[in-house]
């Protein structure tokens, strides 16, 4: 699992709460908080 705030890196992760994906494009972006319901934890798909 990720929180909000760190950088995974590049991939497609989905917020436990509502299931929005958000794309990473790259390693330096930081995973935003949900734009949906203001969740901060997402689960890399896969
Ligand atoms: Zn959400």
């Amino acid at each position: 699992m990720y929180a909000a705030g760190e950088k995974p890196g590049e991939g497609s992760y989905v917020c436990t709460m509502c299931h929005l994906e958000i794309i990473i494009e790259n390693d330096g972006e930081e995973l935003p908080r949900c734009p949906d319901c203001r969740a901060t934890f997402y689960n890399e798909t896969v």
